[in-house]
């Protein structure tokens, strides 16, 4: 079936109703067949009477059969994927400060599903998720709206090889789609970072936490420990304020650029490569005593299938890090799983005050930084937990 030449998507009822609430996202399950539709393409969908519901973009390959970019039949794509991009930017340029690495384009959040870019100073890194975003046709439309308005040095791609073989889309490695520079220095909060657009972790750097990094440092005081610092971003900020600080990774290249970082900053931050629960109770049970603790682990519930281990996770760095906090000491600790809810992880800390019988003192209940929006109708954009709490 089609529209005009665009391919028609009818919904359930039950997926009508999702979207109706302001969801973005179709499943499978809530589509009629849709067998013929070229993978990637802008379809209109819908709902079982065949009243409108907008536009999307489809997926051939994900469990995510659409996902809504308007409220209105797209003629151009193009230049609604400019026009997004725009008000991406605007978005920033209003609620965004005293930084110049943020993340300019979050995916649903700014209604371009499937699309992350992120600015490093004068380096855009660019990720694609869905086999949409990997037409030519919005290639196209994304690399010429970020060059205009952006005028970056370069635009990098960092390329997540097991979401292309989900997505069913070619293989791809990361490269440089325009200019040459692959190196630059970003500020944030008055921190300096060292950025190498193609090697580290997501885009380089974890940009989610800038707020709390600057939250965190607030607070700290005395000896402080950065329990899987990756590049130092909880340390750098933390030595502001501390005696001394030392950070705690397991990997080897993330605490090289961690130590350069730290030489960019002036600062002496001792970095110790070690498993962060093997040092963590070792530290516990022979004793050492820490004034301010950070603990930000990578996503230990990758799919509600094993959140009950990940909850598991969370209690045990928790408990550990507490019998290491002196009376009057902060603890910062933060979860990345969007699977494990606001409620839950609090409720997991509480457990771990409670078997330590230590007083815990609420002080700050974060997220993700403002760069990250969450769109209220679509939780799943709320991932980033972090508590700041007074131990006594
Ligand atoms: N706090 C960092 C981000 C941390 S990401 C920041 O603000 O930039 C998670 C980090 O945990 C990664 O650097 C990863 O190398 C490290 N990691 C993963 N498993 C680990 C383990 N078992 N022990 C120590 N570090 C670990």
């Amino acid at each position: 079936m089609d529209f005009h030449g665009i391919p028609l998507v009818k919904v359930s009822r039950r997926g009508a109703n999702r979207l109706k609430d302001g969801h973005v996202w179709v499943y499978r399950s809530d589509i009629a067949d849709a067998n013929g539709i070229a993978p990637g393409s802008v379809v209109a969908v819908v709902d079982d009477r065949g009243k409108s519901l907008g536009a999307a973009l489809y997926s051939s390959a994900s469990q995510i059969a659409i996902r809504m970019i308007s409220a209105e039949a797209v003629k151009d794509l193009s230049a609604l994927l400019r026009k997004r991009i725009r008000e991406a930017i605007a978005y920033r340029e209003r609620f965004v400060g005293d930084t110049d690495a943020y993340r300019i384009v979050f995916s649903e959040a700014d209604f371009l599903p499937g699309l992350i870019v992120d600015r490093y100073n004068d380096l855009l890194s660019l990720q694609v998720l869905t086999q949409a975003m990997d037409t030519e046709v919005a290639r196209q439309a994304i690399l010429a709206e970020l060059s205009e308005r952006l005028a970056p040095q370069a635009i990098i791609e960092r390329v997540d090889p097991r979401v292309r073989e989900l997505e069913q889309l070619p293989e791809r490695s990361s490269s440089l789609l325009k200019g040459e520079k692959k190196s630059t220095v970003f500020t944030m909060n008055g921190v300096r970072f060292h950025h190498d657009a193609l090697e580290g972790q997501k885009t380089g750097a974890f940009l989610d936490q800038r707020e709390n990094y600057a939250a965190a440092a607030q607070y700290a005081r005395g000896e402080a420990l950065d329990v899987f610092c990756y590049h130092g971003g909880f340390a750098l900020h933390l030595a502001q304020r501390c005696s001394k600080v030392t950070g705690v990774d397991s990997s080897r290249p993330a605490l090289e650029v961690a130590d350069r970082n730290a030489e960019l900053n002036g600062r002496e931050i001792e970095w110790i490569e070690a498993n962060a629960f093997d040092l963590l109770r070792d530290y516990a049970s022979s004793g050492k005593q820490y004034d301010t603790v950070v603990l930000d682990p990578p996503a230990f519930a990758k799919s509600k299938s094993n959140l009950e281990t990940a909850l598991r996770g969370y209690k045990e760095l928790n408990l550990r890090a507490l019998r290491m906090l002196r009376p009057g000491g902060i603890l910062v600790t933060c979860s990345c799983s969007y699977h494990v809810n606001p409620t839950d992880f609090l409720h997991v800390v509480a457990q771990a005050a409670q078997d330590t019988h230590r007083t815990v003192r609420l002080l700050e209940s974060r997220n993700q930084a403002k760069d990250h929006p969450i769109l209220l109708a679509v939780p799943e954009t709320a991932y980033l937990k972090c508590l700041i709490l007074s131990v006594s």
